[in-house]
């Protein structure tokens, strides 16, 4: 077999053989197919596409590229849960600990945010001592004693879908439904959860920017994870607008720990009881009303809050800084934006107030780029709020003078207005199990 023939059977929009896609998987993985090769085959599949069977057999290349985790020793079900990215997209921080709290055990392996998306372990690791790298052996021996684990991805794991991603991320071949749903069920299967629930965000500000769209890849995720035994759903959410207030690492973790507390913005609040509620049913709670119920005492009785800082202690971070969150990483300069007139607000492009956190210094361009967790940028008023003219519809929270100029102008592009009033958008789209 030569990598060249697969690419060009690929070209032409020939269907691989199961053997073909593993052979260049493992080809990649191990180093005897280079980049460039590998570049071209994933711009022949971005444009050509890929079927069930070929996304499946991918899929599979991607978990069979590394080690698989058995979890069964600590556990009878693991619970775990992955948003394919969004901005503002803090959910993890919440709904961990309060479906840990709610007894059901948590490993997850979270990744990095990349372009104008954040990611997990960015947030948490504007708390000083975070651990982000704990091993496998830690892993599971945290997810036994505390119940709950969020860690990064290990080498070990579906070592393909990171050579994989970082030649995506600069190749322009990020957004194709095969390449996404083998990315995602790949480290999943491999990383041992029973029960995956994925949020499938849709809009201006995730990579599925139609219903349609969302509803195919969702579709597709849940057959590739339920064709293996695993018990998965899917909720489709809305990103056309920032999930909650704040968009940037450090203000994000003190919304979360708002939202922890009883409080924190209503539409975040409901977005992590939908997603924990949907996990407390793939564990076996029979009844949507019950599981919600029982979620919202555990965050206003403070019980996942009490689980929140178990987990932040067990891995080291220094939990002085989320019991006092005044103390994380602050920008030194904040700028509220005024509106420019008056009006309903009827959108907030939540890809521009993602890039404009990126280019405060909160996101990576490249992959190995530093960032700042103190920057980013929290919202003041959002789709269906009236706003008077020079009422300020944002906080910038920056660290340099410039770049805080260029990012004020960024994102008054962002608001859309209307004179008549404006419905704000259902948060949950559809759930597909
Ligand atoms: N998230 C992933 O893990 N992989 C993708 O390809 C896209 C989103």
């Amino acid at each position: 077999m030569r990598a060249v023939d697969i690419i060009a059977r690929k070209r032409d929009g020939q269907s691989l053989t199961d053997e073909e896609i593993s052979f260049f998987v493992q080809g990649f993985t191990q180093g005897s197919i280079p980049d460039y090769q590998v570049a071209a085959w994933l711009m022949a599949v971005v444009l050509r596409g890929m079927d069930r069977r070929e996304t499946v057999a991918l899929t599979m290349a991607v978990v069979h590229s590394g080690k698989q985790l058995d979890l069964h020793d600590i556990a009878p079900f693991v619970a775990d849960k992955h948003s394919t990215g969004g901005v503002g997209d803090k959910t993890t921080l919440v709904v961990a600990p309060l479906v840990a709290a709610a007894g059901v055990k948590v490993g997850k392996m979270s990744g990095r945010g990349l372009g104008f998306t954040g990611g997990t372990l960015d947030k948490l690791e504007s708390i000083p001592n975070y651990r982000a790298n704990l091993t496998i052996d830690e892993f599971r021996h945290q997810l036994a004693s505390v119940g709950l684990v969020v860690t990064g991805q290990s080498a070990d794991l579906a070592p393909a879908d990171g050579k994989l991603y970082s030649l995506r991320d600069v190749t322009a071949t990020v957004q194709s439904p095969p390449l996404i749903a083998s990315s995602i069920m790949g480290k999943k299967i491999a990383s041992g959860a029973d029960g995956i629930v994925l949020d499938v965000k849709v809009g201006d500000g995730a990579f599925m920017k139609t219903e349609q769209e969302a509803q195919n890849l969702a579709r597709l995720l849940v057959e590739i994870g339920q064709g293996v035994g695993r018990r998965v759903r899917a909720v489709i959410s809305d990103m056309s607008q920032p999930l909650g207030d704040a968009v940037g690492n450090a203000l994000e973790l003190r919304e979360a720990i708002d939202t922890l507390h009883g409080g924190g913005p209503a539409d975040f609040r409901q977005h992590c009881l939908t997603i924990a509620a949907q996990m407390l049913l793939q564990a076996g709670k029979p009844d949507l009303l019950e599981a919600t119920t029982a979620l919202e005492t555990l965050l206003d009785r403070g019980e996942a809050w009490a689980k929140f800082r178990e987990w932040i202690v067990a891995q080291g971070g220094d939990v002085r800084y989320v019991e006092r969150p005044e103390r994380l990483p602050s920008a030194r300069l904040m700028l509220p934006l005024a509106a420019p007139r008056s009006g309903y607000v009827s959108g907030v492009r939540a890809d521009l107030v993602g890039l404009a956190a990126m280019l405060l210094g909160g996101g990576r361009a490249e992959k190995d780029d530093h960032i700042d967790h103190a920057v980013g940028v929290v919202l003041g008023a959002k789709i269906g709020d009236w706003v008077d003219t020079g009422q300020p519809l944002l906080t910038i929270h920056g660290n340099s003078e410039s770049r805080l100029a260029e990012v004020s102008e960024r994102l008054l592009e962002a608001y859309r207005w209307s004179d008549s009033p404006v419905i704000p958008p259902r948060l949950t789209h559809q759930i597909i199990v």
